[in-house]
């Protein structure tokens, strides 16, 4: 539904997507109202030193984070992406005590304006050349990007994400070294929506378009169970993260949304029940095989010593007797 008044549907409709418009409000851009906004937040760049880390694009282009911009206007920037940004670094500042209790919302529009602004360098960044090319930006793809859209868009017009929410969230705790560079952690897929993202003592992963269908599989099915009573080390995190990106990538339904802007401009989002009107299961059967190969990546660990067929894949969160398994992240 996109009532007539509806400010994202109109943007979305006429929006130029490159270099010369606001990513968010869709403006175009010249010396007078442009801005450049990092894609990952100053404050973590400076706090973890990450000027010099780079992200790796779909199409096979990587970038230094300190050059990885996105056109934004000022008025954008300032008010609204700056604004969730500062809000940001002072509850992440507080560390993982008080950040375990964070509004989901605020949380979910924040990974939606870091995961957007990655769906938008990919269609806006050229190919490398060397890079073989791949059908990536199907019709799905395009879906997937305009609800992205929308929903980061609440960081602008007020709205109100009905429940339940469209998104799985999960907090952990996570172990600081006393090497900085060890501090930090991103992963994301584009493609399905995943995220995760780990600075400090937190942990976060994501799934933003799953109408709440991986937490809702519960923590016993996804192998994350008694992950709370830990202090996750920075390889048990990338597991955490493989589980649930693995389970959001077997989710076989395309999540639907309403859009409705009620008469005081407030836009409401309401997720609709994934199982819908058909009696499949909404994900697919786990598959050990391709769980491990996942699993390699995000742990960058071969795979071959991940997963021994028959014996099932490698664990880091338990240990031989099925105990949550402490590992200190710094030798003692
Ligand atoms: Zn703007």
């Amino acid at each position: 539904m996109k009532p007539r008044s509806d400010p994202v549907g109109e943007i979305l409709e006429s929006r130029s997507l490159d270099k010369k418009h606001c990513i968010l409000c869709g403006i175009k851009l010249g010396a007078k109202n442009r801005s450049r906004e990092h894609i990952f937040p100053k404050f973590l760049l400076r706090a973890l030193n990450l000027w010099e880390q780079k992200l790796t694009l779909l199409n096979g282009t990587t970038l230094p984070y300190r050059r990885v911009v996105i056109p934004c206007c000022r008025r954008c920037n300032n008010q609204h992406i700056g604004r969730l940004d500062r809000t940001m670094a002072q509850k992440m500042r507080a560390g993982y005590t008080k950040f375990k209790n964070i509004n989901e919302p605020l949380m979910f529009q924040w990974l939606s304006r870091i995961l957007y602004s990655i769906l938008y360098l990919e269609l806006i960044t050229p190919r490398d050349p060397r890079f073989s090319r791949r059908k990536i930006l199907k019709k799905d793809f395009f879906r997937t990007l305009e609800t992205a859209f929308l929903f980061l868009s609440s960081v602008r017009v007020k709205t109100h994400f009905h429940k339940p929410f469209p998104w799985s969230l999960f907090i952990f705790k996570t172990q600081q070294s006393a090497d900085v560079r060890r501090n930090f952690d991103f992963a994301d897929n584009p493609l399905s929506l995943t995220i995760a993202l780990r600075a400090n003592d937190i942990g976060v992963v994501a799934a933003l378009q799953d109408n709440g269908a991986v937490k809702a599989l519960g923590e016993g099915a996804l192998g994350i169970r008694d992950t709370k009573k830990l202090a996750l080390h920075p390889i048990q995190f990338s597991e955490v993260t493989a589980r649930i990106f693995y389970a959001a990538g077997l989710i076989n339904r395309v999540p639907k949304y309403m859009t409705v802007s009620s008469p005081d401009g407030k836009m409401n989002v309401v997720a609709l029940p994934l199982q819908g009107l058909s009696s499949t299961p909404v994900f697919n059967a786990w598959r050990d095989e391709e769980y491990a190969r996942l699993l390699s990546r995000t742990c960058r660990i071969p795979y071959e010593q991940l997963y021994h067929p028959g014996r099932g894949v490698l664990t880091f969160l338990r240990d031989e007797s099925g105990r949550p398994k402490y590992i200190p992240v710094d030798d003692a």
